[in-house]
């Protein structure tokens, strides 16, 4: 093993997708798979599909094209506001996509009339979380001239929570949504087909049966591949935390001090460290580093190891109170969080392997 890996259980990741699904339709919610923390794995994509997912959400043309090579057909939504530079590809690329801005919905209609096809779009609203989102008041504006744009269909609303401010969805916000849509639907006379409510971050409300009866879609990432809910990572009923494994290979193993031993300085990366003296430990260096996950994000399997702290390259672990007795060359294992999954899954020196 010359490189640390990532094992993709395709099996759970079906599974966790089965069971949000089904809650999700008794609810009469449609869910979008979203694959972008795996830069659009296609068997990934294939897994969530399998178990119920009705579209694949996407936030990079790159991982839409690797899902359609697959030979994947299915409706793909481009969840990321799209750029003015780039509407060509999306009309080409994706079925539908999310949008806050009108300049760029200008150019999506020429895009589309140019490739002789109707774009669907979606209008994002900002409800508090600060991320994308048309701001409420300039709602209905927006969607009068949208509305006159040849080639583009409005297909709804939606909007994005608990993503750069923490924002958790209520009754209170996304009642505000419903609200938004029946006035749109009343004024301008139509029928929105899509009215989405959120993420991962959505699941708890719709559980406990306060999610406003108009939503009918979630973008579902998170809880599908790691089974958390993401208002405060709450792992989800009926779902596998563990669909993803890292493992990466003991390259040093010695009893060492706990505490550096000379005058301290900076660290690899500019930070002056700390040690508490824990006298002689048994440390255990692994072959995977910040170059290959996100560290902080990592959890031994075997947890009476603990993670010291990590360079570009290297692991630095305590295994004075490991399970089994441990030699270079023994494979230690991870689980990981949103961020790590990102990082592993995105870095060239994490092999990727899926098992069933
Ligand atoms: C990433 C993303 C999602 C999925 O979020 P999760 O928390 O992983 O469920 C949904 N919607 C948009 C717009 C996104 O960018």
């Amino acid at each position: 093993m010359s490189q640390p890996n990532i094992t993709i259980d395709l099996k759970k990741i079906e599974e966790n997708a089965r069971s949000i699904s089904e809650l999700c339709n008794q609810h009469n919610i449609s869910i979008t798979g979203v694959t972008k923390v795996t830069c659009g794995m296609p068997e990934v994509a294939a897994a969530m599909l399998k178990g119920g997912v009705k579209a694949i959400g996407e936030t990079r043309f790159d991982n839409i094209r690797r899902i359609k090579a697959k030979g994947i057909d299915c409706p793909i939504m481009l969840l990321r506001t799209p750029h003015i530079s780039a509407v060509e590809d999306v009309v080409q690329l994706a079925d539908i996509s999310f949008n806050s801005e009108l300049a760029v919905i200008k150019e999506l209609s020429k895009a589309a009339v140019k490739q002789n096809k109707t774009h669907k779009i979606l209008l994002m609203v900002e409800l508090g979380d600060l991320r994308e989102g048309i701001c409420q008041q300039d709602l209905i504006p927006t969607v009068e001239e949208v509305l006159k744009l040849p080639n583009i269909k409005l297909a709804g609303i939606g909007t994005n929570l608990t993503c750069f401010g923490g924002i958790i969805p209520t009754e209170d916000n996304l009642g505000n949504l419903v609200k938004l849509a029946d006035e749109i639907e009343s004024k301008f006379n139509i029928q929105l087909e899509i009215i989405s409510g959120g993420n991962s971050s959505s699941l708890k409300l719709l559980a406990a049966g306060k999610l406003p009866a108009k939503i009918n879609h979630l973008r579902i990432g998170e809880a599908i591949v790691l089974g958390r809910e993401t208002t405060n990572r709450e792992i989800w009923p009926g779902t596998s935390q563990d669909a993803f494994i890292i493992s990466a290979e003991i390259i040093e193993l010695k009893e060492k001090s706990s505490v550096p031993t000379g005058i301290i300085g900076q660290d690899a990366f500019g930070n002056v460290p700390e040690f508490e003296d824990k006298g002689m430990m048994k440390r255990a260096i692994l072959n995977i580093g910040r170059q290959d996950v996100n560290i902080e994000g990592i959890t031994p399997l075997d947890t009476s190891i603990e993670i010291l702290g990590a360079s570009s390259d290297h692991l630095l672990t305590d295994v004075t109170k490991a399970n089994k007795a441990l030699k270079p060359g023994d494979i230690l294992q991870f689980e990981v969080n949103y961020a790590a999954l990102l990082a592993a899954m995105t870095s060239g020196y994490v092999d990727k392997r899926t098992i069933n």
